[in-house]
């Protein structure tokens, strides 16, 4: 076997042939010229084979690194006339126009970053992080370009923060098959409504039947105005997050009126406040409930509380909006001050709370897209801007498996 053949077979070249190759920068690093097989000179849109209409400069690529020895490839693509796409830099098999990069190092970076954070890949990979960020944001720009939303019928809207928590972006889900669809900067309407304009049709804004979202108006008020045969679901967890705060307000708020000794009593209730009756402990329970005697506000908001959860288990339409009705006249005779005005909350939003009932729907259905966010967001330990979360979003969470869009050919190392 020759020289070249045996390089062939160990860089595993498919579709492309080594013409020479050279050991550079103290064997660090191995040079291959290379070329397309059969000549190449195929129009990179339609692969029909074209007419030369010159040569270009040389070029190069970057391959994987093979124990420690990094591959460089070399071409000087021709630039070919294609009758139907007109003069084009001919196709090539080991990378996509205009990257600098070949697809199976794209491959290994994408596959990558889905399990670890950029820098942890990049060292790896040994190469700046910047670089890997830049080329991982191009494949996905290039994967995802000219892709279209399919089959949309439950949809979900969320807010998320990034960049330490000071930025928001909307998010929007497939809540049947449980990815995200699009991110937006900002949480208002303006974000909401792009994502109409710009990603559906008419047609598939009807076809929409169930949405998910929280208790914002911007939200509601898009979905009722864009979706009009979409059902609406407040996300309970944002609902019981509103129920959890009206119930700490009135903790802090005797705690801001009591002594010493009567804060020592309720020290440590915020946790077991949040805690739902199924996650507490007999001993939790009963501390509560000797908070009757000791702090009958506080006693009372939780009972509220506790009441409330009730609410999710109902299967008939009847019985929960019944059960509705009672828990926010006991809530109104309280007369705390932030019950109320939860009360008020659900007033507002009463008919798309109901709507649960028929289908208990929310946001952190499927794998908990967000609980998946929050450990995308932690391991890079926020991001700076919002294209390098979205890169990653969709790269972990997206409708699109950018992964398997990145062509096999070279791929296999
Ligand atoms: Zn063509």
């Amino acid at each position: 076997m020759g020289n070249m053949k045996l390089l062939t077979k160990l860089l595993r070249l498919k579709g492309a042939k080594i013409t020479c190759f050279e050991f550079k920068n103290r064997d660090k690093e191995l040079h291959v010229g290379i070329k397309p097989h059969k000549n190449g000179c195929r129009c990179q849109k339609c692969g029909r084979r074209c007419q030369i209409v010159r040569i270009v400069d040389k070029r190069s690529w970057t391959d994987v690194t093979i124990l420690g020895l990094k591959i460089v490839f070399w071409y000087a693509p021709k630039e070919v006339h294609c009758p139907t796409h007109g003069s084009a830099q001919e196709e090539i098999p080991w990378a996509a126009p205009l990257s600098r990069v070949t697809y199976r190092l794209e491959y290994i970076i994408c596959s990558l970053a889905r399990i670890m954070t950029q820098k942890a890949a990049a060292d790896i990979l040994k190469m700046p992080t910047s670089t890997l960020s830049d080329i991982l944001h191009r494949v996905i720009t290039r994967v995802r370009v000219g892709h279209r939303i399919r089959g949309l019928v439950t949809l979900g809207v969320d807010e998320i923060s990034y960049c330490k928590g000071r930025k928001f972006a909307t998010i929007v889900y497939d809540l049947d098959r449980s990815c995200v669809l699009w991110v937006g900067k900002g949480k208002g309407r303006d974000t909401i409504d792009r994502f109409f304009n710009e990603e559906l049709s008419e047609y598939q804004r009807l076809k929409i039947t169930w949405a998910s979202s929280d208790m914002s108006r911007a939200y509601t008020e898009a979905i009722k105005y864009h979706c009009p045969n979409a059902k609406l679901v407040i996300d309970r967890f944002h609902l019981v997050k509103a129920l959890n705060e009206a119930v700490d307000e009135v903790r802090k708020e005797e705690w801001r009126n009591l002594d010493v000794e009567g804060r020592k009593a309720i020290k440590g209730l915020r946790w077991l406040l949040g805690m739902g009756p199924t996650s507490r402990s007999k001993e939790h329970t009963r501390f509560l409930n000797s908070l009757r005697k000791s702090n009958r506000r506080i006693h009372r908001a939780w009972v509220l509380k506790d009441e409330f959860d009730h609410f999710w288990s109902y299967s008939y339409l009847g019985s929960a909006e019944a059960f509705l009705k009672r828990w926010m006249t006991a809530a109104l005779k309280s007369r705390i001050p932030s019950m109320r005005t939860f009360v008020g909350t659900l007033k507002a939003h009463y008919e798309n709370i109901i709507t649960f009932i028929e289908r208990p729907l929310t946001n952190a259905v499927g794998e908990g897209i967000n609980r998946v966010l929050k450990i995308v967001k932690n391991r890079a330990s926020g991001f700076r801007n919002l294209e390098n979360f979205t890169d990653i979003i969709f790269l972990t969470k997206g409708d699109l498996d950018i992964v398997a869009q990145i062509p096999a050919g070279l791929r296999s190392i």
